[in-house]
């Protein structure tokens, strides 16, 4: 999922919270935060109940929660399969084919991580949310 935080939540031990007090185990793939707020993209795992109170808990204290509906999604006319790509991408969903010299992506491998968005330089990695 996609938290929003305000610039009254980015102060605070969030994660730490839902670790701590609601059993949850929290998988940051990405974060942009300072003390004007950010967005960070995570995993969480645990009880269902928990993970509802861990959310309930976060929009408490003003922060946006939002599912990543589809993951990551490769823009193929604008990708250069310059290769940027490839030796960054944590789980190989990025690989170089030299069969044909083209990147291959593929979504199934993809944990939206977010580390190719800025290296690949005509922008053709997009996170849906
Ligand atoms: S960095 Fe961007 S343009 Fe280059 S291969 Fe990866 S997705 Fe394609
Ligand atoms: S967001 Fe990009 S770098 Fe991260 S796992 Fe998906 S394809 Fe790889």
């Amino acid at each position: 999922m996609v938290l929003n935080f305000s610039p009254e939540a980015s102060n605070q031990p969030m994660t730490h919270n839902l670790i701590s007090k609601h059993n949850l185990v929290v998988n940051i793939l990405r974060a942009e935060i300072d003390e004007f707020g950010g967005k960070m993209v995570l995993e969480l795992s645990g009880k269902a109940d928990d993970i509802r109170r861990g959310i309930d808990y976060l929009k408490a204290n003003n922060v946006g929660v939002r599912p990543i509906k589809e993951g990551v999604r490769r823009d193929e006319d604008a990708c250069t399969h310059c290769g940027m790509c490839v030796s960054i991408c944590p789980t190989k969903a990025l690989v170089f084919d030299p069969k044909t010299g083209k990147v291959i992506f593929t979504e199934e491998k993809c944990v939206a991580c977010g580390v190719c968005i800025d290296a690949c330089p005509p922008r053709a990695m997009e996170i849906l949310i």
